[in-house]
Protein backbone atom coordinates (compact mmCIF):
# COMPACT_ATOMS: atom_id res chain seq x y z
CA UNK A 1 0.00 0.00 0.00
CA UNK A 2 1.39 3.37 -0.90
CA UNK A 3 2.09 5.57 2.35
CA UNK A 4 -0.52 8.35 3.41
CA UNK A 5 0.73 11.49 5.27
CA UNK A 6 -1.42 12.24 8.29
CA UNK A 7 -2.85 15.75 8.42
CA UNK A 8 -4.64 16.33 11.58
CA UNK A 9 -7.87 18.84 11.13
CA UNK A 10 -9.86 20.82 13.27
CA UNK A 11 -13.46 22.87 12.88
CA UNK A 12 -14.38 25.59 14.70
CA UNK A 13 -16.42 28.26 14.51
CA UNK A 14 -19.84 28.84 16.49
CA UNK A 15 -22.96 26.42 16.67
CA UNK A 16 -25.26 26.24 13.22
CA UNK A 17 -21.83 27.66 10.81
CA UNK A 18 -21.98 24.29 9.36
CA UNK A 19 -18.87 22.62 10.38
CA UNK A 20 -20.62 19.26 10.76
CA UNK A 21 -22.25 20.07 7.38
CA UNK A 22 -18.84 20.51 6.14
CA UNK A 23 -17.45 17.63 7.52
CA UNK A 24 -20.32 15.08 6.58
CA UNK A 25 -20.05 16.12 2.61
CA UNK A 26 -16.25 15.76 3.26
CA UNK A 27 -16.38 12.54 4.52
CA UNK A 28 -19.79 10.81 3.22
CA UNK A 29 -19.84 13.33 0.25
CA UNK A 30 -23.31 14.32 1.06
CA UNK A 31 -25.46 17.19 2.86
CA UNK A 32 -26.60 15.80 5.65
CA UNK A 33 -29.40 18.77 6.80
CA UNK A 34 -30.58 17.79 10.08
CA UNK A 35 -26.79 17.40 12.32
CA UNK A 36 -27.29 16.61 15.79
CA UNK A 37 -25.81 20.11 16.77
CA UNK A 38 -24.09 18.74 20.24
CA UNK A 39 -22.39 15.47 18.64
CA UNK A 40 -18.21 16.00 18.69
CA UNK A 41 -16.27 13.87 17.03
CA UNK A 42 -13.48 12.49 14.59
CA UNK A 43 -13.35 11.12 11.31
CA UNK A 44 -10.61 9.82 8.98
CA UNK A 45 -10.67 9.66 5.12
CA UNK A 46 -7.95 9.60 1.97
CA UNK A 47 -7.53 11.48 -0.45
CA UNK A 48 -4.62 11.94 -3.19
CA UNK A 49 -3.76 15.56 -3.76
CA UNK A 50 -1.24 16.52 -6.42
CA UNK A 51 -0.40 12.80 -6.35
CA UNK A 52 0.52 12.49 -2.85
CA UNK A 53 -1.47 10.32 -0.28
CA UNK A 54 -2.94 11.76 2.53
CA UNK A 55 -5.03 10.71 5.56
CA UNK A 56 -7.04 13.81 6.90
CA UNK A 57 -8.26 13.57 10.76
CA UNK A 58 -11.32 15.95 10.94
CA UNK A 59 -12.13 16.70 14.74
CA UNK A 60 -15.68 18.34 14.49
CA UNK A 61 -16.05 20.48 17.55
CA UNK A 62 -19.85 20.98 18.80
CA UNK A 63 -18.53 22.34 22.00
CA UNK A 64 -20.37 24.47 24.68
CA UNK A 65 -18.68 27.55 26.43
CA UNK A 66 -18.12 25.97 29.53
CA UNK A 67 -15.75 23.19 28.50
CA UNK A 68 -14.59 24.64 25.38
CA UNK A 69 -11.42 25.93 27.21
CA UNK A 70 -10.41 22.58 28.65
CA UNK A 71 -11.14 20.59 25.36
CA UNK A 72 -8.81 23.65 23.42
CA UNK A 73 -6.18 23.34 26.27
CA UNK A 74 -5.73 19.33 25.50
CA UNK A 75 -6.62 18.94 21.87
CA UNK A 76 -5.74 22.33 19.93
CA UNK A 77 -2.27 21.64 20.05
CA UNK A 78 -1.54 18.78 18.16
CA UNK A 79 -3.82 19.95 15.04
CA UNK A 80 -1.62 20.63 12.06
CA UNK A 81 -4.30 23.13 10.75
CA UNK A 82 -7.77 24.68 11.27
CA UNK A 83 -11.00 25.47 9.73
CA UNK A 84 -12.63 28.42 11.09
CA UNK A 85 -15.71 28.51 9.64
CA UNK A 86 -18.77 31.09 10.05
CA UNK A 87 -22.06 31.50 8.07
CA UNK A 88 -22.17 34.28 5.71
CA UNK A 89 -25.62 35.32 6.38
CA UNK A 90 -24.59 36.58 10.03
CA UNK A 91 -22.21 38.84 10.89
CA UNK A 92 -22.06 37.62 14.52
CA UNK A 93 -20.67 34.61 13.53
CA UNK A 94 -17.66 35.89 11.63
CA UNK A 95 -16.98 37.91 14.91
CA UNK A 96 -17.07 34.90 17.11
CA UNK A 97 -14.33 33.94 15.21
CA UNK A 98 -12.02 36.57 17.17
CA UNK A 99 -12.72 34.10 20.02
CA UNK A 100 -11.73 30.67 18.07
CA UNK A 101 -8.39 32.76 16.86
CA UNK A 102 -7.23 33.48 20.24
CA UNK A 103 -7.98 29.74 21.23
CA UNK A 104 -5.73 29.10 18.99
CA UNK A 105 -2.89 31.39 19.40
CA UNK A 106 -2.92 30.90 23.45
CA UNK A 107 -2.28 27.18 22.40
CA UNK A 108 0.62 27.18 20.22
CA UNK A 109 2.06 30.24 22.13
CA UNK A 110 5.03 28.20 23.20
CA UNK A 111 8.43 29.37 22.54
CA UNK A 112 9.46 27.24 19.10
CA UNK A 113 6.13 26.14 18.81
CA UNK A 114 5.14 25.25 15.13
CA UNK A 115 2.62 27.66 13.69
CA UNK A 116 -0.76 25.87 12.55
CA UNK A 117 -1.90 26.38 9.08
CA UNK A 118 -5.51 28.34 9.34
CA UNK A 119 -8.31 28.70 6.65
CA UNK A 120 -11.35 30.75 7.10
CA UNK A 121 -14.56 29.66 5.57
CA UNK A 122 -17.62 31.86 5.01
CA UNK A 123 -20.03 29.08 4.40
CA UNK A 124 -23.67 28.84 3.44
CA UNK A 125 -22.67 30.87 0.37
CA UNK A 126 -26.11 28.95 -1.72
CA UNK A 127 -28.26 31.68 0.88
CA UNK A 128 -26.86 34.86 -1.37
CA UNK A 129 -29.78 36.91 -0.45
CA UNK A 130 -29.57 36.71 2.86
CA UNK A 131 -26.02 37.26 2.81
CA UNK A 132 -24.54 39.69 5.69
CA UNK A 133 -21.19 39.48 5.49
CA UNK A 134 -19.21 40.16 2.22
CA UNK A 135 -16.53 38.28 0.02
CA UNK A 136 -14.10 41.56 0.96
CA UNK A 137 -15.07 41.56 4.93
CA UNK A 138 -14.26 37.78 5.07
CA UNK A 139 -11.05 37.58 3.14
CA UNK A 140 -9.56 40.51 5.27
CA UNK A 141 -10.75 39.54 8.31
CA UNK A 142 -8.43 35.96 7.17
CA UNK A 143 -5.37 37.69 5.62
CA UNK A 144 -5.28 39.89 9.25
CA UNK A 145 -4.82 36.61 10.76
CA UNK A 146 -2.38 34.74 8.56
CA UNK A 147 -5.09 32.60 7.23
CA UNK A 148 -6.24 31.36 3.68
CA UNK A 149 -10.11 31.82 2.52
CA UNK A 150 -12.58 30.03 0.61
CA UNK A 151 -16.51 30.73 0.65
CA UNK A 152 -18.39 27.53 0.44
CA UNK A 153 -21.46 25.59 0.43
CA UNK A 154 -22.31 22.03 1.73
CA UNK A 155 -25.45 22.15 0.64
CA UNK A 156 -24.24 22.93 -2.44
CA UNK A 157 -21.24 20.83 -2.07
CA UNK A 158 -19.10 24.33 -3.33
CA UNK A 159 -15.73 24.53 -2.57
CA UNK A 160 -15.39 21.67 -0.21
CA UNK A 161 -12.95 19.68 -1.85
CA UNK A 162 -11.37 22.82 -2.53
CA UNK A 163 -11.47 24.06 1.14
CA UNK A 164 -9.44 20.58 2.23
CA UNK A 165 -6.85 20.49 -1.10
CA UNK A 166 -5.77 24.54 -0.30
CA UNK A 167 -5.47 23.57 3.55
CA UNK A 168 -3.31 20.09 2.86
CA UNK A 169 -1.30 22.18 0.30
CA UNK A 170 -0.60 25.30 3.05
CA UNK A 171 0.32 22.41 5.28
CA UNK A 172 2.69 20.52 2.97
CA UNK A 173 4.29 24.07 2.45
CA UNK A 174 4.75 24.80 5.82
CA UNK A 175 6.42 21.46 6.84
CA UNK A 176 8.60 21.09 3.62
CA UNK A 177 9.12 25.44 3.54
CA UNK A 178 9.89 25.71 7.06
CA UNK A 179 7.84 28.82 6.48
CA UNK A 180 6.31 30.51 9.65
CA UNK A 181 3.07 31.68 8.84
P1 LIG B 1 -22.63 23.18 13.17
O1 LIG B 1 -23.36 23.47 14.44
O2 LIG B 1 -21.61 24.23 12.88
O3 LIG B 1 -22.08 21.80 13.10
O4 LIG B 1 -23.72 23.34 11.97
P2 LIG B 1 -24.49 22.17 11.19
O5 LIG B 1 -23.59 21.50 10.23
O6 LIG B 1 -25.25 21.32 12.14
O7 LIG B 1 -25.51 23.08 10.32
C1 LIG B 1 -26.45 23.93 10.94
C2 LIG B 1 -27.63 24.16 10.00
O8 LIG B 1 -27.19 24.85 8.85
C3 LIG B 1 -28.30 22.88 9.53
O9 LIG B 1 -29.70 23.09 9.45
C4 LIG B 1 -27.73 22.68 8.14
O10 LIG B 1 -28.63 22.00 7.30
C5 LIG B 1 -27.52 24.12 7.67
N1 LIG B 1 -26.41 24.26 6.72
C6 LIG B 1 -25.14 23.81 6.87
N2 LIG B 1 -24.39 24.13 5.79
C7 LIG B 1 -25.22 24.79 4.94
C8 LIG B 1 -25.04 25.37 3.64
O11 LIG B 1 -23.97 25.37 3.03
N3 LIG B 1 -26.14 25.99 3.09
C9 LIG B 1 -27.34 26.03 3.71
N4 LIG B 1 -28.35 26.64 3.08
N5 LIG B 1 -27.54 25.47 4.92
C10 LIG B 1 -26.50 24.87 5.53
MG1 LIG C 1 -22.08 20.25 14.51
Amino acid sequence: LPTAESVKIVMLGDGGVGKSALTMSLIRSRFVDEYDPTIEDSYSTTRTIDGRNYTLDISDTAGQEEYRGLWASQHLNTADAFILVYDITSHESLEALDYFDSLIVSAFDVEGSKKPVKIVVGNKCDLASDRRVTSEEGLGWARSRGAGFMESSAKLRVNVEETFALLVKRVVEAREGGGVR
